[in-house]
């Protein structure tokens, strides 16, 4: 087992070393002959019929608009590319030993903080509001890759330059991650379906999945949060696999580079449909919690009465006014339903519920 494990590390290094050594015009020729293979397939084999007029809108739209971005902030490549240059070595990947694992563990850990920071952008309005630009193509194809608002580019970028300097990732290693993850955010926008689909989607973010994740309806494109790998979506319960009927997003919305980039600083409207509804399951966690929690007030009264410090307490548990309940008492029902969840594996629903307390009514889901 361990000289399989060791032959695999020996073939990454030698193949990935290789890759890796590439100057920036090989890696952007790469993508432009992606770019064109994707493009001709979406051509000739398209999993939806699009209309030919549209579909040239939304190409140029979405040139128009990486033009429009990369004139802003250089093509986004090179500000990190200059990060690194400065910070490389530095970082935690210095306590990590041969060049195969670092690399391995420099892209996991960068396609997990863009499934992190994609699933938060649809989760708070504030954030949805540059997000949804992306989202409103109605015609997906390879080219809606770009379709980005230059707000969301901008924070992208410091958000990458912040994991590459607690990393200190390397400046061939920035420059391999880029471009396979733009590599892989090309395919899974294609309009392409092909044999085997669905086997690839168990490891990889394949193009059904993540056309789920465009449609229209909020319960769907609440979900296939995952740039590269789809384990994300799995591990943290936001996997699904469905065929949606629409593409884009409800209501007319600019279809123009300059109207997308005002689109994007317009407050989504209207407010978007609570997505949050407590199955049977979770009601069953829920009322075991408070079960358990009236168990313990009871418990605390009780001693308290003893001891003579019942006012105290109670004024501590349920707060000064009557009918209201304390901070403290909401932070224990959080922290007791959370045992709950933890215990039936719904780590998510923790996330959900903390946020709704604490992020109410900026956060979408409540
Ligand atoms: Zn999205």
């Amino acid at each position: 087992m361990s000289s399989e494990i060791t032959s695999l590390i020996t073939f990454i290094e030698s193949n990935f070393t290789g890759f890796s050594s590439m100057p920036g015009d090989s890696a952007a020729f790469i993508l432009l002959i992606a770019f064109v293979v994707l493009a001709a397939l979406e051509f000739s084999f398209p999993k939806r019929r699009l209309p030919v007029k549209q579909l040239r809108q939304s190409y140029q739209t979405n040139a128009g608009l990486f033009i429009f971005n990369s004139l802003i902030i250089s093509a986004s490549v090179t500000p990190l590319l200059m990060v690194a240059d400065r910070y490389s070595g530095r970082g935690l990947l210095s306590y990590v030993e041969g060049s195969a694992w670092k690399a391995l563990l420099s892209f996991l850990l960068l396609d997990l903080l863009l499934y992190c920071w994609h699933r938060i952008s649809h989760s708070f309005d504030s954030l949805w509001m540059f997000h949804k630009v992306h989202h409103n193509d109605p015609y997906l194809n390879v080219s809606t890759a770009f379709r980005l608002h230059i707000v969301e580019l901008l924070i992208i970028t410091v958000l990458k330059s912040s994991y590459i300097v607690l990393l200190g990732v390397d400046k061939t290693m920035v420059l391999t991650n880029e471009t396979l993850l733009t590599l892989f955010v090309m395919f899974h926008h294609s309009n392409i379906s092909f044999r085997g689909e669905k086997r690839l989607g168990q490891a990889i973010i394949a193009p059904y999945l993540h056309r789920a994740h465009h449609s229209t309806e909020r319960s769907e494109h609440d979900s296939n949060y995952g740039a590269v790998f789809s384990i994300w979506d799995r591990l943290f319960g936001t996997f699904t696999e469905r065929e949606p009927l629409e593409i884009g997003i409800k209501n007319s919305s600019p279809q123009t580079v300059l109207g997308l980039v005002k689109f994007g600083f317009t407050p989504a409207n209207p407010a978007p449909v609570p997505a949050y509804e407590p199955d049977l399951n979770v009601n069953a966690m829920i009322a075991e919690a408070s079960s358990q929690s009236r168990k313990t007030c009871f418990y605390t009264w009780k001693i308290s009465f003893a001891t003579g410090w019942k006012r105290g307490v109670n004024r501590l548990v349920y707060g000064d006014r009557p009918g209201r309940r304390s901070q403290l008492y909401k932070s224990y029902m959080l922290a007791v339903s959370s045992i709950s969840f933890i215990r039936n594996g719904k780590y998510h629903e923790i996330i959900e519920r903390f946020c709704c307390s604490a992020y109410y009514p900026l956060y979408r889901r409540c």
